[in-house]
């Protein structure tokens, strides 16, 4: 079986950003959180994504606003999101399947979302857990005591994203990786890896994106930038950080319907890879 993997950032990828709900739905000032507070210790030397996973840490005790939050809390918010995913991405995953198919059935598509967020809450939606093989985003300890989330388990920062593409390519499951966790270092020959990189297709927004977008292009896969083209700032990162400097193949509003332009070349360009696999096993065994 060959496989092709699609691979997805999660916030203002799938759906607005999601810890920034979360927060707001606890009565926090999010522009606060990420304006002041986070940029206050970002400016003060802490990696991005561990900035804002303290400042959460924080937020959480007894008399704070998020209270004795757990990762079965983070769970639920999730399992209440399914609404917020942007349009067409249900009908994308079973074309995609399909069109798989009718090309090889000896080809399959899996889906994985790469993310600097909250694991434990993307994990909670349904959607998520219907659709892809695997999560891989930040995580929490919890105190045994009150069950309230207390330490950072895991960070997922913009490099170590690219250590998920690896995984994926040699096809490292996350259970085999809680008992080695340098198990994504193991060399496997290129021929024996699970998922070459020329079959990944990775769709992401933000600068954390950066590396994957940069080592999924240059080892021969696609990558398509999302921007929201109702923002200015956004619009301006798009063209200065990823267009510019030919990251990605192109850039577009995160809609996903078959008319729409990214659900469009997303489709085209599955079918494309499938094709070349299909072409590419029957050279082989014809030689
Ligand atoms: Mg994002």
């Amino acid at each position: 079986m060959k496989t092709i993997a699609l691979i997805f950032d999660f916030d203002d990828t799938l759906l607005p950003d999601s810890t920034t709900a979360l927060l707001e739905s606890y009565g926090i000032d999010s522009k606060d959180f990420w304006g002041r507070s986070v940029k206050e210790l970002i400016r003060s030397g802490y990696e991005p994504a561990l900035a804002y996973l303290n400042r959460i840490l924080e937020n959480v005790g007894e008399k704070k606003a998020l209270g004795l939050l757990g990762n079965k809390d983070l769970h639920s918010f999730g399992q209440s999101m399914d609404s917020c995913f942007y349009p067409g991405l249900n009908s994308l995953f079973k074309e995609l399947r399909e069109n798989t198919k009718s090309i090889s059935n000896q080809i399959e598509i899996e889906f994985y979302i790469l993310s600097g967020g909250l694991q434990d809450l993307i994990e909670g939606s349904p959607f998520v857990q219907k659709n892809f093989s695997a999560v891989y985003g930040c995580q929490f300890g919890e105190n045994q005591d009150t069950g309230a989330i207390h330490q950072i388990k895991r960070c997922v920062t913009f490099t170590e994203k690219t250590r998920y593409l690896f995984e994926i390519n040699k096809g490292i499951r996350p259970a085999q990786v809680l008992e080695n966790q340098y198990i994504v270092n193991k060399d496997v020959p290129t021929k024996n890896r699970r998922v070459p990189f020329k079959n990944m297709i990775y769709v992401g927004d933000g600068l954390t994106d950066i590396p994957c977008f940069s080592l999924v292009k240059k080892m021969g896969g696609i990558a398509f930038g999302v921007f929201n083209p109702q923002e200015q700032k956004s619009a301006k990162r798009a063209l200065l950080e990823f267009l510019n400097t030919d990251r990605v193949v192109s850039m577009h509003a995160p809609k996903y319907r078959k008319t729409d332009e990214l659900g469009s070349l997303l489709r085209a360009a599955t079918t494309n890879v499938a094709n070349k696999i299909k072409l590419e096993s029957q050279e082989a065994e014809s030689d």
